[in-house]
């Protein structure tokens, strides 16, 4: 038996030909544990059992207040089983403990709470006034679409399932899960957790597996209504072809390269703090990270010396110790691309003002190959690949400019659109450079906070249609015009009759 199992139809269970893949500390190259593989087979009993939990209810004929009481008691179980989960996310991904704590976990659970209200508040049915035809009755009904897959990336896992089941299930529709192969452990974790929540059986179902099988066949079956994908735009592309077979809806959180402006009179302190927690938060291993910090002239000299002063006090370590500020990246091989970026820079723009590395050595049984200093470049041009192609490492590209407008204009030179942040000292003069960010999100004096309210997802090439919100809630909710002539009886008070000249 695996000591991770899938969840199918309500039961955890082994893959079809019992294969399993290993899990690693990617501190310490150390196994954690080895988790169930699906197949392609796993992958059609997952959306057949979702199928039939739909079609026959009854989650997807439950009231909204129903179904929100069972997303608290998700919610609730996630923080009965917070440290359990915060340990597993840090050990398994590599992210400190510290964010697996403040954010990861919390962030799971009040995005179970924030559907729970959507499912209670949001209304399933409105009567629309005004009709140009006679004697009608018009409504609008709010209905869920189906089964909905949910692909995600291994930098948020717990989270990022939890955005995908969360909204899926409280609209009434069923959820099909599979996290990245990196980083399973706690997508597999909450459907032990919904195991114990009494769902009705298919409503959930938690697979991981290849991408390339399990994840193709979630994208194009033909019993799957909706796809919700996160991950890099590259894949992206490919699930909109796969999705489009059947023309199911997609919605796809994808990647960025989002600028940071600085403008020239920000408090330099707390700019310096917005730009470095913007883009190093993570290992810069989050898709909206700040990875381009555009600072005004006037400004340049003394911020970037305070940027690579403060940078060069960032504590690489132990992703379980409460004082680290960074871990290892997910995965080797993540140290390599970001390692091959670097050299690009190195040619592009010159040596890095600080960073530029793995660290020469690292306490303990850390593997130091495993780590990357965080990393700036200065004086870079935003036309250099470094500055246009995410990394999605700690890799920070400074770029100067001159006027607010110049800053806009540098910001939205790029094929991405996710995020982004204005560091200022007049509010209405960084509200007048975010309205002009073509971007999904801006922050203003601050970066990263993202809430299940305020809706979230990227313009352009980072995405299409939006996660959390309200709108984040209705994009998983078909919309049914039904229209009501009272009169049950009588030729002359139907409109169609009067259009085709009383023949019929
Ligand atoms: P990825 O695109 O390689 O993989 C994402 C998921 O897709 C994984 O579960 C993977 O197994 C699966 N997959 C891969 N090939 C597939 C295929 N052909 N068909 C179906 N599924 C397939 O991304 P990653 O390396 O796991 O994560 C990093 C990327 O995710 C970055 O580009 C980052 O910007 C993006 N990301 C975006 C957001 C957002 O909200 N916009 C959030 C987090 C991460």
């Amino acid at each position: 038996m695996a000591d991770y199992q899938l969840f199918i139809d309500g039961e955890l269970c082994d893959s079809s030909d019992g294969d399993t893949f290993a899990t690693y500390n990617p501190a310490t190259n150390e196994k954690i544990a080895d988790v169930a593989k699906a197949t392609k087979d796993d992958a059609v009993r997952a959306i057949t059992a979702a199928r039939k939990a739909f079609d026959e209810g009854p989650w997807s004929k439950m009231s909204g207040p129903d179904r929100a009481a069972k997303l608290r008691e998700i919610a609730a179980k996630i923080n009965e089983h917070s440290a359990e989960l915060a340990e597993l996310e840090a050990l398994d991904g590599g992210g400190t403990i510290r964010k697996a704590m403040m954010a990861d976990v919390p962030g799971a659970a009040n995005a179970f709470e924030w559907f729970a209200r959507m499912a209670e508040e949001r209304p399933d049915e409105i009567q629309l006034d005004g009709s140009p035809f006679p004697i009608s009755e018009n409504y609008v009904r709010h209905e869920p679409i189906g089964v909905c897959t949910g692909i995600v990336p291994w930098n948020f896992p717990l989270i990022m399932a939890s955005w995908k089941i969360a909204p899926a299930i409280a609209a009434g529709n069923t959820s099909v899960l599979k996290p990245a192969t990196f980083t399973s452990l706690t997508a597999l974790k909450l459907g032990q957790i919904i195991a114990e929540c009494d769902l009705p059986p298919g409503v959930v179902n938690v697979i991981a597996g290849p991408g390339g099988t399990v994840g193709e066949e979630l994208a194009s079956n033909p019993m799957v209504d909706k796809t919700a994908f996160t991950g890099s735009t590259e894949v992206g592309r490919r699930i909109m072809q796969l999705a489009s077979g059947t023309v199911k809806g997609c919605t796809l959180e994808l990647g960025g390269k989002s600028a940071n402006i600085v403008l020239d009179d920000a408090d330099l302190d707390q700019a310096a703090a917005a730009v470095l927690w913007g883009t190093f938060m993570h290992g810069g291993q989050v898709c909206e990270s700040g990875t381009r910090a555009l600072v005004q002239r006037g400004i340049y000299d003394e911020f970037v010396s305070l940027l690579a002063d403060r940078a060069g006090k960032i504590q690489l370590g132990d992703q379980l110790d409460m004082g680290t500020d960074l871990g290892p990246l997910v995965h080797r091989s993540q140290v390599e691309t970001v390692a091959r970026y670097v050299a690009l820079g190195r040619e592009e723009v010159g040596e890095p003002i600080t960073g530029g590395s793995s660290p020469d050595a690292m306490p303990g049984n850390l593997v130091a190959e495993n780590f990357f200093q965080p990393t700036i470049f200065a004086d870079v041009d935003n036309s250099t690949k470094i500055a246009q192609e995410e990394i999605f490492g700690p890799v920070l590209c400074v770029i100067p400019f001159d006027s607010d407008d110049d800053a806009v204009a540098i910001a939205n030179d790029s094929i991405y659109g996710l995020g982004g942040g204005v560091q200022s000292g007049n509010l209405d003069r960084a509200k007048a450079v975010a309205a002009q960010m073509r971007t999904g999100t801006v922050w203003v004096n601050d970066y990263h906070l993202i809430d299940p309210a305020r809706p979230f997802g990227g313009y352009k090439q980072s995405g299409v249609g939006r996660e959390l919100g309200v709108q984040g809630y209705e994009i998983y909710r078909q919309v049914k015009h039904v229209h009501v002539n009272p009169e049950t009886s009588g030729r002359d008070n139907h409109f169609h009759y009067a259009l085709l000249s009383g023949n019929i």
